[in-house]
């Protein structure tokens, strides 16, 4: 049987930004990841938070040498001529003010090769089936199966899973729970984006179309000259369509004029995706003998890239209570962890649904801006969803309720 301290499931953000900050303060950490690097996930508009993150892993050098294309804010266009620029320079809370827009497959790698650069051993095709904790001691065995078909056990004192759509503990543990979002889905590919330059689009910024009420468009453009473009809405919009994946996506583009110009004529690189129902959540992050991190906590939406970021800085908050841990000191997970994963979740939560009930066209769209309000709700959309001092934070919820009704009933000048 083998033995480590702590056992990483998963080799995406969340798994390779806790093993590293663990491995770095002493403690041999395995990482086992079921899949075969590089390999395609979604999730490629990163946000300015996850920044510290990477850095305080000692990943941020690694990736700048990748080229990625670096992403400096979030524009959205609603009727082709109503535009909403954030910068995230512009922001209310100190911090980084860009991030990378990347092709997950290497961004993933890059972190991936840093660990086993650091002495973490990151077993591909090696995927947990089974998990056995001690409650005594709160060791744990867990069984690992390889490619062949043939298992083994890993003795751990502490489990990280970072499992992503895996979910790997909240299956095996029955900690399962619905998700307070309604199902939607999403339809994307990646595209030889050979208008870029002549349609005139910045390609270090990503931009968000409004297709209708309650369906949009990503189009992420990356350094290669590719660009990922989704149409994410509720199902009945994809239901309607009854051709093949391409010609579905060929239909999307071609109905709205923008991208139709940009992509209408352009090669699809692979055929298209479609994914569904993908909020999820669990009852508790935590356990005797593990910690969630990443999507396997919760995960709400595509709707403002929050993912990756909620990944790296859960992972980050993880890491180091999973030292304190091992060092022998004691962790209030609720307070230390659960508590202020939920804080940014639960931001995150009103901005989606306040995109999907109207409230966010109303405040993005509005004439007449207030220069402080969109400092703050720029915060937010730069991942900044811990800084009490931003009212877009501390009141989330009342705050753009109230604006929004603001902006609807004023007749004369709006405040934002
Ligand atoms: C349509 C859509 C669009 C999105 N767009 C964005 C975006 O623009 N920006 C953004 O930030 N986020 C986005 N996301 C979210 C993003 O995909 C995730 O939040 C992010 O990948 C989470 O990182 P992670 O490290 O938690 O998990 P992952 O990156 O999913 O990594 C988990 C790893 O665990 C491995 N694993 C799973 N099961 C096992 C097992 N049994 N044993 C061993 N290993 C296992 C997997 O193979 C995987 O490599 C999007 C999501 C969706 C659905």
């Amino acid at each position: 049987m083998k033995k480590t301290d702590v056992l990483v499931i998963g080799a995406g953000p969340s798994g390779t930004i806790a093993a590293s900050l663990i491995k770095k303060a002493g403690f041999d950490v395995i990482i086992v990841e079921k899949l075969l690097f590089p390999r395609f996930v979604i999730g490629e508009s990163l946000l300015p938070r996850c920044m510290e993150a990477l850095d305080e892993a000692g990943f941020l050098e690694a990736v700048k040498a990748q080229g990625f294309q670096e992403k400096f804010g979030a524009k959205f266009v609603m009727n082709n001529n109503e535009i909403c620029d954030f910068n995230f320079n512009e922001k209310h809370t100190q911090g980084f003010d860009w991030t990378w827009q990347v092709p997950r497959a290497n961004f993933d790698k890059t972190l991936a090769d840093e660990c086993e650069k650091m002495g973490i051993p990151v077993e591909y095709e090696t995927e947990v089936t089974d998990i056995k904790i001690n409650a005594d001691d709160e060791s744990s065995i867990t069984t690992v199966r390889y490619t062949d078909g043939s298992t083994e056990e890993i003795h751990a004192r502490f489990i990280v899973d970072g499992s992503g759509y895996g979910r790997v503990i909240p299956r095996l543990f029955g900690l399962e729970k619905d998700s307070n979002l309604p199902p939607r889905e999403t339809l994307f590919t990646h595209y030889e984006d050979k208008n870029r330059d002549r349609v005139a689009q910045e390609p270090n910024r990503i931009t968000i179309f409004v297709y209708n009420e309650t369906t949009w468009v990503w189009v992420i453009p990356f350094s290669n000259g590719v660009t990922s473009v989704g149409f994410v809405g509720f199902p009945d919009v994809f239901e309607t369509l009854s051709g093949t994946p391409d010609e579905n996506m060929r239909f999307l583009i071609n109905s709205h004029p923008e991208l139709k110009e940009r992509f209408g004529d352009c090669t699809m690189l692979f055929e298209p995706v479609t994914l569904k129902s993908w909020s999820a959540t669990t009852d508790r992050f935590y356990g005797k003998g593990f910690v969630l991190t990443g999507n396997v906590t919760e995960f709400l939406d595509p709707m403002f890239s929050s993912g990756v970021t909620l990944a790296s800085v859960s992972a980050q908050n993880a890491g180091h209570l999973v030292i304190k841990k091992l060092q022998g000191q004691e962790v209030d997970w609720e307070k230390e962890y659960m508590e202020p994963c939920m804080q940014g979740v639960n931001v995150f939560r009103t901005f989606v649904m306040g995109w999907y009930d109207g409230d966010l066209h109303t405040i993005f769209f509005a004439k007449n801006q207030n220069e402080d309000m969109r400092r703050q709700i720029c915060s937010v959309l730069a991942g900044y969803v811990w800084d009490e001092s931003n009212p877009f934070v501390r009141n989330h919820s009342k705050q753009v309720k109230t604006l929004a009704n603001y902006i609807r009933n004023s007749s004369e000048v709006n405040p934002v």
